[in-house]
């Protein structure tokens, strides 16, 4: 039976590629921070929470990661876990390029040392391309020009990888994955608090949704089914770097137009601008070019945008009926504050 070790067990794709590591037969180990009240609930939304094998890591801590290691003995390592959101990284600058960059490190120089023949995947981004383009696809050719300090962390990683592939010849390859969104996601990102927006505001509980620049335009693809893509990219007889997308960009606007449509609501009439959710940087436009990972990991993209806003929209609308009706379910909503409360540097009024 092979082994996996996935960190960021507890994030949105950690969960899905645990059900899918477990599904294919796999023995899985995950790492979740140590928090007074860990975040489980997408293990369990998922009812795999007790098949999951846990370890705590710190990312900061290598000697944490190296018990992580020598405890589940893994075949294969999916480094998901970072600092993963682009607008936080603008308030935690250092902390992101620790957790999301210099820990790519950490965990390659402990392979390094006890087993270089552990494959490692490395969870990079179509962030990394930042402002390159503002049309056209980008594929694994393309110049990276990051736009945020997340995108340089996770640009430090990307690098770090190759560096040990080429180096010291460890299986290492990067998943350069554009954004992938489901009913998982966390309600920082935009589509995930669009979809939140208007199952509450369909259902009399919510009246308005503020949201900062409603211009940009996103490659936004279905999470399940990129973390096909990750275990793919380890079964090959070589180790490569692939651009997973769907080929298709869309603008903020038309999510939202696309959401409000699905309960019968104009977005107009409920969507404004509000500047503590611009960022100080943005990157106007991300499309993929899916090509390679189609020609030589047989993938492609099924789940498209009008789908993957129906999905998570109506996925919302049922989690918020069944709250209504008084059902105790794992789920974040409920307590996750108003993000208008919440003060920091870029979204102060
Ligand atoms: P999530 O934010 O849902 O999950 C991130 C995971 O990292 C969580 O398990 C989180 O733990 C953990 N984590 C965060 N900070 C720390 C820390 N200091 N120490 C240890 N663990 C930590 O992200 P996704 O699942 O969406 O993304 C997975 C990976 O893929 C990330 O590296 C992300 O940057 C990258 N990526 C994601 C894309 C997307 O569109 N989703 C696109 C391209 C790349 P906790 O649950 O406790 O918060
Ligand atoms: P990202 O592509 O990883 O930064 O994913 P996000 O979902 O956080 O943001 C996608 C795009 O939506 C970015 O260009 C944001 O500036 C834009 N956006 C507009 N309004 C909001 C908002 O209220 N929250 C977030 N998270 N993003 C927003």
């Amino acid at each position: 039976m092979k082994r996996a070790l996935i960190t960021g067990v507890t994030g949105q794709d950690g969960a899905y590629l645990a059900k899918f590591l477990l599904e294919k037969g796999y023995e899985v180990y995950g790492t979740y921070r140590r928090l007074s009240s860990p975040n489980f609930w997408r293990l369990q939304y998922l009812g795999i929470f007790d098949k999951v094998n846990l370890i705590p890591v710190d990312l900061s801590d290598t000697s944490s990661i190296f018990e992580a290691i020598k405890t589940s003995e893994p075949d294969e390592i999916y480094h998901l876990a970072a600092q993963s959101f682009v607008g936080a990284s603008f308030e935690q600058p250092i902390a992101t390029g620790d957790i999301s960059g210099l820990a790519v490190t950490r965990i390659l120089e402990v392979v390094r040392q006890v087993n270089p023949e552990i494959k490692f995947y490395q969870a990079s981004t179509s962030e990394l391309y930042g402002n390159s383009r503002e049309e056209g696809i980008l594929n694994e050719e393309t110049p990276f020009r990051p736009a945020s300090p997340y995108a340089a962390a996770k640009l430090y990683g990307y690098w770090t990888t190759r560096i040990y592939r080429d180096a010291y010849g460890i299986f290492a390859v990067n998943g350069i994955l554009f954004n992938h969104e489901s009913p998982l996601r966390g309600l920082e990102f935009v589509t995930r608090k669009i979809s939140n927006a208007v199952a509450k505001i369909a259902l009399g509980l919510e009246k308005e949704l503020r949201l900062g620049n409603l211009e940009a335009k996103r490659d936004w693809g279905y999470a399940p089914e990129y973390v096909e893509c990750m275990w793919l990219m380890l079964q090959q007889d070589e180790p490569d770097d692939y651009v997973i997308a769907t080929g298709e960009a869309h603008s903020i606007r038309k999510f939202c137009e696309t959401a409000f449509d699905i309960v019968g609501l104009d977005w107009q009439e409920y969507v404004s601008v509000d500047k503590r959710f611009m960022r100080p940087l943005d990157v106007k436009y991300l499309c993929g070019d899916y090509s390679k990972a189609k020609n030589k990991l047989g993938w492609e993209p099924r789940t498209k945008f009008k789908k993957l806003v129906e999905i998570m929209v109506k996925e919302d609308l049922n989690r918020w009926e069944r709250w209504l009706n008084g059902e105790n379910f794992p789920w974040d909503a409920p307590n996750y504050p108003s993000e208008v409360k919440i003060l920091t540097r870029t979204l102060r009024t």
